[in-house]
This record gives C-alpha cells, structure tokens and sequence, in this order.
C-alpha cells in the first residue's frame, strides 16, 4: 500500500476526544471511571495504527473495525480491569495444593476476615482497659484451650488421663519458613544447632533449612548420615556452643530401606539430660488426629508437645486449614524470647490473618471439623466421592457424547503441601479421553473454562477427582466437561 494511501486510512482513525463523547462511552465512562476509559481507547488506537503501519488493513476493513470501535473499547477495557487472581476448581484430588493457594478457608473464617478488617477493630486494643493491646491474644487464648493441660479437653486425639503439656504459649508470623528463622535466629544466635544429616530437607520455594540456619545466624551442626543417625551421634557433638537440638519433618519424602532415626523419646531424654531446648519444625502440623482419617504415623502438634518437644514450627495453611501463617508453640519462655526478638515486628501478620486464623481455631474448639473445608474433603468417604461422580458422568452423557469419552475408576487422593508425604486416601475419578484431542489439549481446555478447571493428565487421560471440589462447583463441572465433547 502506497504512504499516501496508508495516510489516507491514519485520518480516518479517530481522535480519542471524538471517542470520549459519544453516548455509550460515556455509559462506560460513568461505570469504570474516565481515566480507564480513556487509556482503553488509546491502546485501541494504537492497535489500529499498528495494523495500518503493517498494511493488515485496507479501506474496507478499516471501516469494518471503525464500527464496532466501541465494542472494542469495552472490551478491552473489561480486559484491563480483568482480576488476575482468581478463583478455580481444584480436581486435581491434591488437598493442599500449594500452587493452587493450600487451605481454603472455613466460611466462619471468611465472615470474621469481613467483619473484622472491613472497619476498625481491637487488634492491639485492651477494651477492659482501654489501653494498648497485644495482637496475639486473639490467637493464644485458642491455642491454649487446644494445646494446654489447663485447657478444655477438645478432642485432639489425647485419650483422658494422657499427659498434656503445661505452659504453652502460641505466637505468629507470616509463614512457616518465617517460624523456622525467627526460632533459631532467637534461640541460637552465634551458637550451634544440631540436626541429622537425613532432616537436611528442601521444601520446594528454595526453603532449605542449612540456607535458613546461615540466615537465623546458628551454626548447622550436622550429624549422622543420609540413612542412619542415632541418638549418641547428637550426643557426641554437643559441646559449649550448642544451643538447640533441632529435628525437622521429612514432609515431602521418605527414607526407606537400611534406616535410623532417634524416637522422639529419646532426643527429649537427651535435651533434658544436657539441659538444651529441643525444637521439631512439623511442616504440617495436624491440630486433630490424622487416624480418624486412616493415616498413621504422621506426629500432630500434640503429639509432639506431649512427648516434650520444647517447641514446635508448623504452618497455618497446611493441615491446619487455615490462613498462611507460622506457628510456633512451646514453652512459654522460649515463646517470650521469640517475641521480644526485633525479627518478629518484621515476620508479625496482619489483622486478615489473625481474624482468619481465630475462626479457624474456634472450629477446632468447637469440634467442628466439617466446617474446615481442607479436613472436610480429608474426611469425604470414597463411596461419597462415587456418587457425585456417577452423577456427573450420568449427567454429562445425558448430552449424547460423540468424541469425549467419560469412565469411572480407583484412584487416590494426596494430602500435598508438604504434608505427610506417602499419605493417601482411596477415591473414585473420572477419567476423560477424546477422539481427536490429547490429555494436553483436554488439560488446555478445561483451564480456559470459567472457571478454570485444574486436573490431571496422567497416562493419555485426564482425571477428575471430586475430593477436593465443592459440591456446589458440581454442576458448573459437568457443564465444562460436556463442552468438551
Ligand atoms: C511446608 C514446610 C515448611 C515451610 O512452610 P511455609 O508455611 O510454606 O513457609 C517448612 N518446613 C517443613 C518441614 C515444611 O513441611
């Protein structure tokens, strides 16, 4: 196209002051604001330019494009203002999906977030005094009731006449990683941490505990081997610069074969007898009793509290199943030196997480498990899951499938998030197979759907697992899937 010609179309375009006052825009304008308004126009200006610059357009589709200009306004401007964070169905059967945001929260939980963070609340207010408050009162009166002797009995786990821990006090920041640093920066600053060579784990998101140990300023002093560390080899390397014998959780793997690691029992025997605190950073740390759902072997907070742990890091979005958040409780003293350490003003959380957080511990104290939409879907039976699932794949099929192929079988389920790694529940999935498009493009397609709708690929099909969508995001899957077809 000649320039004169391409010059011809530029004056055709145009100007966005023309575009500002013609009535729909105005419509737009008094919804979303004239600024947004006005930064669409132009970058659907300069799109348009663009294309005339390239030769892409000539008279005829120009004029095409001019008249739907204001369709194209909108829409880019509903782009513009599009939220990037947004809600999904989770069907990858993975309860605690790091990726995919961990924990949903309780209902309550979000209610007290509203409530609370929506106006001015008594975050740090005493309203008995009237004078400056503590912002983890709201948190440590529930742990307290959950974790203390003291407390009310709140079903835990703890069979009556079992030993509770005294004394315990609860304070939080902003993640676990962010417990594990403040803990040893508090308790081992300049001195020696001892931990087995086999706990020296990576989480995944670069937390490494030998990097957080450089970081806290305590010496990692390790000990054993890969496979085999007993309790004489943490004996024989305390010396006057040891400060904390540190025991981590191997949540996200499993040593098996020619193995040995210390019971709890004895690395509390030995703390004791050497007069050093013992901290276990949990990962998990599971405020109720993991064998109600059929897995053994995956220590709770009280479990490791009872067995005389001093102090214990875990997160709160994990099995909690509450707001992202570190843990850390133990021994009341040790808790106070963690909160006078100038590291917790930086870690400390806000008002959302503490309202979230207090909601989340009042289901606990009421025993209200369900209410918790992480334990919730933990405790969902197989036979539950199949009969959602059959009514998907009824309903789907009502829509005489041609290409998509639906079947039912036997899977598992995962904890996930670092959570009790070999730990599985039985489920029942939906397996998709298409005539013409891969386990990819199947993949592609149900994450383009709004919502989108996040599975698994595995073995040329696509699993569905209901575990962990909400009933009521049912019938909205069925409706992506039969688009598929
Ligand atoms: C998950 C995990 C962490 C990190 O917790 P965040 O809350 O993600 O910071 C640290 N240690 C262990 C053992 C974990 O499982």
């Amino acid at each position: 196209m000649s320039a004169a010609n391409k010059s011809a179309l530029f004056q055709k375009l145009p100007s966005t002051d023309e575009l500002l006052r013609q009535p729909d825009v105005q419509a737009l304008i008094e919804r979303e604001g004239h600024s947004a308004v006005a930064e669409s126009i132009r970058a659907v200006l300069a799109s348009l330019r663009q294309e005339i610059a390239g030769s892409q357009l000539d008279e005829t589709s120009l004029d095409l494009a001019l008249g739907g200009l204001t369709g194209a306004v909108e829409r880019q401007l509903r782009e513009s203002l599009r939220y990037s964070l947004l809600p999904l169905v989770n069907a990858t059967g993975v309860i605690l999906h790091t990726n995919l945001g961990r924990a949903p929260l309780a209902a309550s939980a979000l209610d007290h977030v509203r409530a609370t963070a929506g106006a001015y609340s008594n975050l740090e207010f005493d309203l008995e005094t009237g004078e400056r408050g503590k912002r983890d009162v709201h948190v440590d009166r529930l742990f307290q009731k959950l974790l203390n002797a003291d407390g009310v009995e709140a079903g835990l786990g703890a069979a009556s006449g079992e030993r509770r821990p005294a004394g315990i006090s609860t304070i939080v920041v902003n993640n676990n990683a962010a417990a594990v640093l403040l803990a040893l920066n508090s308790l081992a600053e300049g001195g020696e941490v001892i931990v087995s060579r086999g706990e020296l784990v990576e989480i995944g998101g670069s937390f490494r505990i030998p990097d957080v140990m450089s970081k806290s300023n305590a010496t990692l002093r390790e000990v054993g081997t890969t496979n085999r560390t007993r309790v004489a080899d943490y004996e024989h390397a305390i010396n006057e610069r040891t400060r904390l014998l540190l025991r981590v959780h191997r949540s996200n793997f499993k040593i098996t074969g020619f193995t040995e690691q210390p019971s709890l029992d004895e690395l509390v025997a030995l703390a004791r007898r050497r007069n050093l605190p013992l901290m276990e950073d949990l990962g998990s740390g599971a405020l109720f009793d993991l064998r109600a759902v059929g897995i053994a072997g995956e220590p709770g907070v009280l479990d490791s509290l009872r067995a005389g742990v001093d102090v214990v890091t875990y997160s709160g979005d994990k099995l909690l199943g509450g707001p992202q958040a570190g843990l850390i409780s133990g021994r009341a003293d040790l808790v106070a030196r963690m909160g006078g350490n100038s590291l917790f003003r930086a870690l400390r959380v806000d008002k959302l997480t503490y309202a979230a957080l207090e909601a989340t511990l009042l289901a606990y104290v009421k025993r209200d498990h369900d209410a918790i939409p992480a334990l919730r879907m933990m405790r969902l039976s197989k036979d539950e899951i199949a009969r959602r699932a059959e009514k998907i794949v009824s309903s789907v099929a009502c829509a005489q499938l041609k290409r998509l192929k639906l079947e039912m079988l036997d899977g598992e389920s995962v904890i996930g998030g670092g959570a009790a790694p070999s730990a599985v529940l039985p489920t029942r999935l939906i397996a998709l197979t298409h005539v013409d498009l891969s386990a990819d493009d199947l993949s592609a397609r149900l994450r383009a759907n709004s919502p989108p709708v996040i599975a698994r690929a595995e073995e040329g099909r696509v699993l569905i697992d209901l575990r962990t969508v909400f009933p009521e995001q049912d019938a909205n899957l069925a409706t992506a899937l039969a688009s598929l077809n």
